[in-house]
């Protein structure tokens, strides 16, 4: 079999390393972090004004800088309520607490979606992406231990509970991340003729 192609994830989050580990499962590619090849200390600044800005320079610097394929992603949450934010800015925005309180007063349903892009640049700096969506509402309390950031809050449309009662089974198929990674794995085949 011919040796994996090394794709650099241009994170230092090493839970999203594994997840799309889990996802990329039987594709001949080996995921590196910026902590495998030396690159830690790059930070790069998410000053975009849309998840696919903040992924393509996210890409750009780490591709340029490691000379290999890399991939970043950008996530944010968009409440119509709130006029699309807090968007590019959820990382940002100060937490599910805050949204429930930024939306007292609006009735249900309080439609909201979350958006996920990931960009991929090839060393010789092209840069393809896809884009995964969910949409859904926001609630009007936490419910559920699972999952992290917005999930106690936000419940997927076609069903009844949020994405932290529905557990990662449930929600990683039906996720902007999931889907999004399910869009990747045929442009890395094409991009990187393998597979
Ligand atoms: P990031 O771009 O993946 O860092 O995501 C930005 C922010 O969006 C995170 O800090 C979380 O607050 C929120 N977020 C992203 N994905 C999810 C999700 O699947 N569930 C809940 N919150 C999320």
């Amino acid at each position: 079999m011919a040796a994996p192609i090394s794709l650099l994830l241009a994170t230092r989050n090493r839970g999203k390393l594994g997840e799309l580990q889990q996802l990329l499962d039987g594709l001949p590619v080996r995921l590196l972090t910026a902590d495998d090849v030396g690159l830690s200390h790059l930070d790069v600044a998410e000053t975009g004004d849309t998840l696919l800005e903040n992924a393509s320079l996210k890409a750009a610097a780490y591709g340029a800088a490691s000379g290999l394929p890399t991939i970043a992603d950008d996530t944010g949450l968009f409440v119509d309520a709130l006029n699309g934010r807090p968007g590019v800015r959820t990382a940002r925005f100060g937490g599910p607490l805050k949204l429930l309180d930024a939306l007292r007063d609006i009735p249900a349903p309080r439609r909201a979606h979350f958006a996920c892009v990931i960009a991929l640049r090839l060393p010789d700096g092209s840069q393809q992406h896809v884009t995964g969506t969910c949409p859904g509402q926001i609630m009007f309390d936490m419910r559920g231990a699972g999952g992290f950031g917005y999930d106690p809050v936000f419940q997927p449309d076609g069903y009844d509970q949020t994405f932290a009662e529905l557990g990662e089974a449930i929600k990683n198929p039906i996720s902007h991340r999931g889907l999004a990674v399910a869009a990747l794995a045929p442009l890395l085949k094409s991009a990187l003729g393998i597979g």
